[in-house]
């Protein structure tokens, strides 16, 4: 138990250390200013993240869990047989939290852990772990043991291999789906020969309790997440059995979806559900991607859904074909994830979007829009910037912006779109009421956020659902220009 212990001991020391400069941070507002100012909004060189957004602070978090590690893995080592003992134990002892899965972690969602971090800490342990795991197998490799413990370990160390290979940027991009179904399989195959590669002892002992810990806990995650999509997808009625149902429209380079929902939700900005349309193509049964919920009423949510190559691009095909039924198709989700972050506190908002990053932001300009006691906020003006590539991509949302601007009564609201691809280069406004833009030409960031900083002194936030390159220059421009009460915010997904 004792290195469990001092492991549990270090990352509870980290968390509260975490939790202690959150506090001081919060009381000691100049502190938490530089704070972000330097640490927590710029990025780190882009020489050590590669395209991957990465903070200071996310560095800091990255580096702090790497030398617990090491200190668990190397302190008190005296000689080989005991390095590979432990560097196998804290293999195993990393499992425990990396069993909550992903993104979808329904037991973290529950938490109120923010998926996107948990998505980081999740790949960043995984890592760890393979590393802990491989120096175990390479310390073995030369040491005695039994055929048959050998094959298990060598089978569990083809399942970390396969688990490394499948988590490099490449396979994610290209093969995702085939990775995520690997990945689940290489899992389950690591944990089996993991329990039989160990020694026999008692089940309250480690290492095996860890190894029946990590199981525990991803059967009731997977349970959890069963039964609340059973909830959400089936509704038994007087008469007849509800389920979830979509309808599908093909637009300028997307897809809207609207679905029909079982039951009632309270849905929140900025969430986001996983869909599964079985009917759309051969392999759809078994795919299930995450999209933002970019509006809703009581039983309906909308999903605006750009084509890729892969579910995306046969959603578009099916979206397409003529005779195909698109209505009351069977869906099934799963969801919803993630927390609306509050930006009524603010004086200003700026909303700042690119391509389908509109999704994201238009579930905030919507719940912003809705507030029925203004008094109850501190809000004086929201703007919303969003570029597209061509100037056909406004019909996604344009009629929802109106109805939005109408409900307007105090032009709090004003909207500019930026158009990357046009044969002019003017500015037109778009209808009568004068508080929405069209610009022909790509959108400056750096320039707009500059004079909204110079032209506001209040509290003021900067939300961001944008392509990588617009998110490094607003970010590098909030840390150089920012007062006090400007804050930072981006959502769970990052635009290509
Ligand atoms: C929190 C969140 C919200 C999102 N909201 C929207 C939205 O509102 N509208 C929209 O059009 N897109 C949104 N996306 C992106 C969308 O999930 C992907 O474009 C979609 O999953 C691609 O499916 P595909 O099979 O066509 O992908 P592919 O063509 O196979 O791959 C295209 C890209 O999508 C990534 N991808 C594939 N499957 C998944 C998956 N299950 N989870 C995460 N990434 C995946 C791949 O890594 C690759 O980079 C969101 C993503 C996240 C993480």
């Amino acid at each position: 138990m004792e290195i469990f212990l001092w492991y549990s001991i270090l990352l509870g020391a980290l968390f509260a250390c975490a939790l202690l400069t959150a506090y001081i941070l919060n009381r000691w507002s100049t502190t938490l200013f530089y704070y972000r100012k330097y640490i927590h909004y710029p990025q780190i060189h882009k020489y050590f993240r590669g395209a991957v957004k990465t903070t200071g602070s996310d560095a800091i978090s990255i580096l702090a869990v790497w030398i617990v590690n090491a200190l668990c893995v190397g302190v008190g080592v005296k000689d080989r047989t005991s390095l590979m003992k432990r560097s196998g134990l804290m293999a195993i002892a990393n499992m425990i939290p990396l069993a909550l899965g992903s993104r979808t972690g329904f037991i973290a969602y529950l938490f109120g852990i923010d998926p996107e971090l948990y998505r980081r800490a999740h790949n960043w342990i995984g890592r760890i772990s393979i590393i802990e795991g491989v120096l175990h197998s390479a310390l073995a490799a030369s040491s005695n043991g039994t055929w048959s413990r050998n094959a298990v370990s060598l089978v569990a160390l083809v399942a970390l291999s396969g688990i490394a290979l499948g988590s490099i940027p490449f396979a994610l991009t290209y093969f995702y789906e085939i990775f995520a179904k690997f990945h689940l399989m290489l899992a389950i195959t690591l944990i089996v020969a993991i329990w039989r590669h160990l020694a026999p002892s008692s089940l309250l002992r480690p290492p095996k309790l860890y190894v029946f810990l990590t199981t525990c806990l991803w059967a009731s995650n997977c349970l959890l997440q069963c039964m609340h999509m059973a909830y959400r997808n089936i509704k038994y009625g007087s008469s007849k059995v509800l389920r979830c149902s979509a309808s599908i429209e093909a637009v300028t380079d997307a897809v809207l979806v609207e679905v029909k929902l079982a039951r009632t939700w309270e849905f929140e900005a900025g969430q986001f559900v996983y869909l599964r349309l079985p009917e759309v193509s051969r392999t759809a049964f078994m795919q299930a991607h995450p999209f933002f919920v970019s509006w809703w009423d009581r039983d309906t949510l909308s999903l605006l859904i750009e084509p890729r190559r892969g579910f995306t691009g046969s959603l578009q095909l099916y979206a397409k074909e003529e005779r195909t039924k698109k209505a009351d198709l069977i869906a099934i989700i799963d969801g919803p994830y993630g927390k609306e972050l509050d930006l009524t506190k603010f004086e200003t908002v700026l909303l700042f979007a690119t391509g389908i990053g509109i999704a994201g932001q238009l579930s905030y300009l919507k719940r912003l829009m809705e507030i029925k006691d203004r008094r109850a906020t501190s809000i004086k003006r929201i703007s919303l910037y969003w570029e597209m590539e061509y100037a056909e991509h406004q019909n996604w949302v344009l009629k929802k912006i109106n109805s939005l601007l109408e409900k307007d009564r105090k032009y709090i609201l004003k909207i500019e779109f930026y158009i990357r691809h046009s044969h002019r280069s003017d500015t037109i406004p778009i209808g009568k009421h004068g508080l929405l833009y069209e610009n022909h030409k790509e959108m400056d960031s750096r320039s707009l956020v500059k004079d909204e900083m110079a032209r506001n002194k209040g509290q003021m936030v900067v939300s961001l659902c944008v392509r990588n390159k617009v998110a490094d220059t607003l970010r590098s421009t909030v840390a150089e220009c920012m007062d006090r009460g400007v804050e930072l915010v981006e959502l769970d997904f990052r635009p290509t």
